[in-house]
């Protein structure tokens, strides 16, 4: 939304990488410049790189920055947050967009976002992630229909769902993630988590295979700790 350079037409901007990056001449960067508008559906391309960020809706916007950001074919696309701050109409043509590339150029895409909602709609694979540390990876499907780390069953809770009841307050995660400049010896999510142990504290659990896509790190689901369980019962 505030990443175009609000003094460069739109185009201009495009062609500047495409020279950049390519070495090819200005009058074959314009003409791709048009191409690339027209491959994320901005209407009237032509016009349009004449114009600058100012005349673009956000949803355009946002289009012309994945343009930018396949000028020069990438095997990888980052999106940070790509749908943040778009009305959800919008949020789903661009995440249309995205996959539509995504097949086209046969590319990966890495979305960085807390949109859970983005995530079970666009990825294949799902990488959970907590005060810089993995706590949960998988796919998309496995970690939705049985999460293994308190973190990642606490997201997805905190989701309303249409079934809840109006009454209740909605589900959140209390307390905040640790600072990072004295980052904690044992698991980061001690501090919130409500099945936390004596082992928890001071000790970084290591990852547990569940299958051969799925593994998180937690103590409740290390053997260890589930053998300590079942034979005193109590906590490890
Ligand atoms: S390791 Fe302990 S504190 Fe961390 S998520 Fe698992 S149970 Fe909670």
């Amino acid at each position: 939304m505030t990443s175009l350079n609000p003094t460069m037409r739109v185009g201009d901007q495009i062609v500047e990488s495409l020279i950049k990056h390519t070495g090819i001449s200005r009058k074959e960067a314009d003409q791709k410049a048009i191409e690339m508008l027209e491959l994320v559906s901005v209407p009237q391309p032509e016009k349009r790189v004449r114009q600058y960020p100012h005349e673009f809706s956000g949803g355009m916007r946002q289009r012309v920055m994945i343009a930018l950001a396949m000028v020069c074919d990438p095997q990888l696309l980052i999106a940070d947050e790509p749908t943040t701050a778009l009305d959800v109409t919008v949020q789903a043509q661009i995440l249309d967009l995205m996959k539509d590339i995504q097949q086209k150029f046969g590319m990966s895409i890495i979305i960085i976002t807390h949109d859970l909602g983005v995530v079970a709609d666009v990825a294949d694979r799902l990488v959970v992630m907590y005060a810089g540390q993995i706590l949960e990876q998988g796919t998309t499907e496995e970690i939705f229909e049985n999460p293994m780390h308190p973190y990642t069953r606490r997201l997805l809770g905190s989701v309303p769902r249409l079934d809840m009841s109006k009454d209740k307050p909605l589900n959140s995660i209390d307390g905040t993630p640790p600072d990072l400049y004295i980052p904690p010896k044992g698991c980061s999510f001690y501090d919130r988590c409500s099945d936390a142990m004596k082992i928890c504290k001071d000790n970084l659990p290591e990852f547990i295979e569940h299958t051969d896509e799925h593994r998180s790190r937690c103590w409740l689901n290390h053997p260890m700790v589930i053998m300590k369980k079942d034979t005193k019962g109590g906590q490890a």
